[in-house]
């Protein structure tokens, strides 16, 4: 648990889920990044940047941007933040990645996907060159994940696994199902659960009887991007119940596990707000410190 984070517990009868406290664990996570690059700035003299760009008006995304810089910025980056309209061309957000990626300040490029329709979304994920893939998406990122071999791993689903490492989940010979098979999020979620020596099942659209499926599983990771799909007739007693979903409602936040009914079985719960989500930037910055500190090193072997 986060030296942080308040023991908080739902409790209802004989069943209460430990909360898992994501803003507290990523709040740690951005303080070690904070002291790196401030290591780094004293080794180099300069700030490692965060490229963001941003195509079109897309409002969610415009919010993931502004937190993702002003994170970013908290942790002593330094910000270069590049927004094109919606009426970009391929041609135009290649040649604006083809600079970030050619500018020696820049150590990691962040493209905030939806891409805007009639752009060819993995060429231009594929446009990032590798040393530089803090979210990574591209080919090549991906490929390091299946194999196993270094490389700057995705954010979210990385941050899944910091948060069940800090509240002692066991994963190696647990039994997990993720719900969702996006290349974002879901496929590389099992991926490293994999790696880590979970046996795992990828359930998606197309699964019959999901509730069959997730209730056998000691760790749930929900990323269908369905409000409420999850209930506790979906979870074992005892479960770690990761919630990656996020819905704006009337009502605020909430994901794709219904949170009140689910308390009362799991053994651990992310919220959403204050689950997943902070660990996605803290993850974030840590690729980007470690995309730095990877370059400046390659930088000084070939000096
Ligand atoms: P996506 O739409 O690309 O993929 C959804 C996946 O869920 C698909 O593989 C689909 O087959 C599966 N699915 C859909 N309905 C299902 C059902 N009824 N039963 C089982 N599987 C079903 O979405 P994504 O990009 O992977 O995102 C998923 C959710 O996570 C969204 O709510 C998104 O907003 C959220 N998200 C959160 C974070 C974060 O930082 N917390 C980051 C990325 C995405």
């Amino acid at each position: 648990m986060p030296a942080t984070a308040k023991a908080s517990q739902v409790h209802d009868g004989a069943m209460s889920a430990t909360i898992i406290e994501g803003t507290a664990v990523a709040r740690e996570s951005r303080a070690r990044t904070a002291a790196r690059v401030r290591d780094f700035v004293a080794l180099h003299g300069a700030a490692p940047a965060l490229a963001t760009v941003l195509v079109g008006g897309d409002p969610a995304s415009e919010i993931y941007v502004r937190n993702k810089r002003a994170a970013a910025a908290g942790a002593g980056f330094a910000d270069f933040h590049r927004h094109l309209d919606s009426a970009a061309t391929q041609a135009e957000v290649e040649g604006l990645l083809d600079e970030l990626a050619a500018d020696d300040r820049v150590a990691g490029i962040l493209l905030q996907l939806p891409l805007p329709p009639g752009l060819d979304r993995s060429a231009l994920i594929d446009r990032v060159p590798p040393g530089k893939d803090v979210d990574g998406l591209t080919t090549l990122s991906q490929g390091q994940l299946a194999r196993g071999t270094a490389g700057l791993r995705p954010c979210t689903p990385s941050g899944i696994i910091e948060l069940l490492d800090v509240y002692g989940v066991p994963i190696e010979g647990a039994s997990a199902v993720v719900v969702g098979k996006s290349e974002l999020v879901g496929h590389p979620a099992a991926e490293l659960l994999l790696r880590r020596g979970a046996t795992v099942t990828i359930a998606h659209s197309r699964t019959h009887d999901l509730a069959a499926v997730t209730s056998r599983a000691d760790i749930v990771v929900a990323a269908a991007g369905m409000p409420g799909l999850i209930t506790a007739a979906h979870i074992k007693p005892g479960a770690a119940v990761i919630d990656v979903g996020i819905h704006r409602t009337p009502a605020g936040l909430v994901g794709d596990v219904r949170f009140d009914e689910v308390a009362l079985v799991a053994g651990f719960l992310t919220p959403v707000p204050g689950g997943v989500g902070p660990m996605t930037i803290a993850t974030l910055l840590s690729n980007t410190i470690l995309a730095a500190d990877l370059e400046a090193a390659r930088r000084g072997q070939h000096l």
